[in-house]
């Protein structure tokens, strides 16, 4: 099973254009929208027969029969979720990790379980590609346990459309990963962003490659950085406002330009190499 994740330290950099054109040229794989917060590679994908499920998580909940106010589970919540409120406890959801200690160390068998919903899980086809997409509800603290969900659906090949940033989310995502395509804009700001990313996956041990998007003129500190650290730079792809429209209209681009269908294919061929 092999698993290739696609990250940007930023929004915009064209994270979702590379995972969706690496996917559309692996033939059959599986993609997944981990941007469980603005997942659009549905977007282009347009899958069809989509299945949805409800992902939720688990919440503590007080038999006040039972209580008897010795406040176990408050001190034993690491996450600090529990209080002692008006004589009983209170579980504050946004901050609770359904962890089930405090049920464990109940003496009174005060403590179940009821499930929260806090996201859904679509599931559909587009010729050979599985799209399953990660979508959490509005107003969710916490987007991992939909990301856990989705990546339970990894196939033989896998696309991982990660979350933009280098924060928990992005590491849930590619914890897993066999390798690393980090998409950067030739940009100080890109760059900026693009070297956090970085420090995530190297942190984790992942293989990684680079994808430069929007390419001008080169940007000499990113291609220094690039050679200084061994890091293959797998595509310059050039700034093209046709191309720009032509994602704007969610198409996928390496089924349609056959530049771009090379492009994508010669990426997919050298991360095979690398793996
Ligand atoms: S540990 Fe059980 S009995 Fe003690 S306060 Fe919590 S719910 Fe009540
Ligand atoms: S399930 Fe874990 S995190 Fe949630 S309230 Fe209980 S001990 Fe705290």
């Amino acid at each position: 099973m092999k698993k290739i994740a696609v990250l940007s330290g930023k929004g915009g950099a064209g994270k979702t254009y590379v995972a969706v054109n690496l996917a559309a040229v692996a033939g059959k794989c599986t993609y997944i929208d981990c941007d469980v917060e603005e997942p659009n590679g549905r977007l282009f994908w347009k899958p069809e027969d989509v299945q949805c499920t409800t992902v939720g998580t688990l919440l503590p909940v007080f038999d006040a029969a039972k209580c008897t106010g010795c406040r176990e589970c408050v001190s034993a919540c690491r996450f600090h979720a529990l209080m002692y409120v008006k004589e009983k406890p209170m579980v504050f959801s946004e901050v609770c990790h359904s962890c089930g200690l405090c049920q464990m160390v109940c003496p009174e068998h005060a403590i179940t379980e009821s499930v929260k919903p806090i996201g859904i899980l679509e599931m559909g086809h587009h010729e050979a590609v599985t799209v399953v997409t990660g979508i959490l509800n509005p107003g969710e603290a916490s987007g991992i346990p939909v990301i856990r969900q989705v990546l339970k659906h990894a196939g033989d090949v896998t696309v991982l459309d990660c979350p933009p940033g280098s924060a928990c989310s992005v590491m849930e995502s590619i914890m897993d990963a066999d390798y690393c395509v980090l998409v950067a804009e030739p940009t100080a700001f890109g760059f900026h962003n693009f070297r956090m990313v970085y420090e995530l996956a190297s942190l984790l041990k992942k293989k990684c490659g680079v994808v430069v998007n929007k390419q001008t003129e080169g940007y000499a500190p990113l291609e220094q950085f690039c050679s200084e650290n061994r890091l293959p730079v797998l595509a310059r792809i050039p700034y093209d406002p046709m191309l720009a429209e032509r994602l704007a209209g969610n198409e996928i681009t390496a089924e349609c330009i056959p530049e771009q269908r090379r492009i994508f294919s010669d990426i997919l061929e050298q991360i095979g190499g690398a793996l």
